[in-house]
């Protein structure tokens, strides 16, 4: 997902961002993408021990101390305490016996085709760069992502460069370039007025950054074109232009009509695809519950209504908090001091969390910069969650939401053998993750700086 930062001179606080939903209705396996086909994995004979110092297993709420995990080839073979779990004759041995080993980290909001975006930069990609370079681009991004310890994204839209994710999933999944495995938006949907460029004389014909539908026929058509093309998922921006009232309330625009929006989730439905919401508040959001869409991303202005739904029909919900903990300062300026999106945010989080409404992690990377989203751990905990609450929300409960709980997310027998290791305890200092110094991928080693 994409959270777009518009500094033209229309409204100070003009901002765009994406978010997606997911719906806890849809079986491992029954729904969704099958694109982690990799042939990049590693060799099904080989055979590695990983010895762990302390291990979180993505659904606990403590650590486990001095375990052993056997991988042959790209799967988990066996986990369990080192006196009880010998080692193979032969295996490779990995000592992270002084470290603190995961499930390889998911962020289920990216946008690997941002490269800072802040200060025009948006509309400059679009206007002056070319696919070909964005993909380019993205390519260096995927390594950046991995490399910090996120082994599964979702990438939710190209933001103008068509079905460029498509090709990088694809590379990374044969193996070609190096990248987390991924499920892909494509273009997402708005309407007309719905989404940048914005602000440039009618005359001039200029990109925009998501495919434009203007009917409920419309909608169904782009749902049924993105799919064709590759798309994992859709994505649907629900509210776009925003506002601040006098007293310091927030008012989101809605952009697609309800019936618009029906017709989107009935078609990705239909062929058993889920639908993300990018939506802050107000009518657009509550549009979504309607028409049943699977995950909201944002949801920075959740009234009581909202997380009443979010609960009773399992939605997910994605906050992208760090996003907005950035720059205040717009914000701060245009409510005269009184508040901004991201302590409404807070307060939202606040509320979802003591409901029980399920979250999954995600940053909105692309807009600051690619290997850095882990900041996002930090507000998360800040904002009220436990170290292992926040962990389990960028593991087992982001798979559930990519509907891959059976494969990922998870240190268990079985699964893709996706590790990270940080050097301390993260229960005790959840910044740990901010320092990711072993990556593996598919039983392969992505970097290993634990000594
Ligand atoms: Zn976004």
């Amino acid at each position: 997902m994409k959270c777009y930062r518009w500094i033209a001179g229309l409204l100070p606080t003009l901002m765009i961002c994406l978010g997606q939903p997911c719906q806890s209705g849809f079986a491992a396996g029954q729904f969704g993408p099958t694109a982690d086909d990799s042939s990049s994995r590693a060799d099904a004979t080989r055979v590695i021990a990983v010895r762990a110092g302390r291990l979180f297993d993505g659904k606990s709420d403590r650590l486990l101390e001095d375990q052993v995990i056997v991988i042959r080839g790209d799967r988990i073979a066996e986990v369990g305490p080192a006196a009880r779990v010998s080692i193979p004759p032969g295996a490779e041995v990995i000592n992270l016996g002084r470290a603190t080993v995961l499930p390889g980290l998911i962020d289920a909001h990216t946008h690997l085709f941002l490269t800072g975006e802040s200060g025009g930069r948006y509309d400059e990609q679009l206007l002056k760069e070319s696919w070909q370079y964005r993909t380019i681009e993205a390519v260096v991004n995927a390594r950046k992502d991995l490399e910090a310890g996120f082994t599964a994204m979702r990438d939710l839209e190209t933001e103008g460069a068509m079905y460029s994710d498509v090709d990088v999933r694809n590379a990374i999944n044969r193996g070609l370039i190096p990248g987390p495995r991924l499920q892909v938006v494509t273009r997402a949907i708005s309407t007309t007025g719905g989404y940048p460029l914005e602000g440039y004389s009618p005359e001039v014909p200029v990109p925009t950054g998501v495919q434009i539908v203007d009917s409920p026929d419309e909608a169904r058509k782009a749902v049924r074109e993105q799919i064709k093309y590759g798309a994992d998922l859709i994505k649907i921006y629900s509210t776009h232009r925003f506002r601040f009232t006098p007293e310091g309330k927030l008012l989101s625009i809605p952009t697609l009509t309800l019936d618009e929006i029906k017709a989107i989730v009935n078609e990705a439905h239909r062929e058993e695809v889920k639908v993300a919401c990018h939506a802050y508040g107000g009518e657009g959001l509550h549009n979504c519950f309607e028409a049943g869409v699977d995950s909201i991303e944002h949801g920075i202005d959740l009234d009581d209504a909202s997380i009443q739904q979010m609960v009773e029909k399992g939605i997910y919900f994605v906050p992208t908090l760090y996003a907005y903990e950035n720059e205040p300062e717009e914000d701060l300026r245009a409510t005269g001091g009184k508040t901004s999106r991201a302590r409404i945010h807070e307060g939202s989080f606040r509320r979802a969390l003591a409901r029980g409404v399920k979250i999954a992690f995600g940053t909105d990377v692309g807009p600051f910069p690619h290997g850095t989203q882990a900041k996002e751990f930090e507000y998360m905990v800040r904002f009220g969650m436990t170290p292992a609450q926040a962990l389990r929300s960028a593991t087992s409960a982001a798979a559930e939401l990519m509907s891959w709980q059976d494969r990922i997310g998870s240190i268990e027998k079985g699964k893709f053998a996706d590790l990270v290791g940080v050097a301390g305890d993260p229960l005790a200092d959840i910044t740990e993750l901010e320092r990711v110094r072993f990556v593996m991928k598919d039983g392969r080693i992505v970097r290993n700086d634990i000594k």
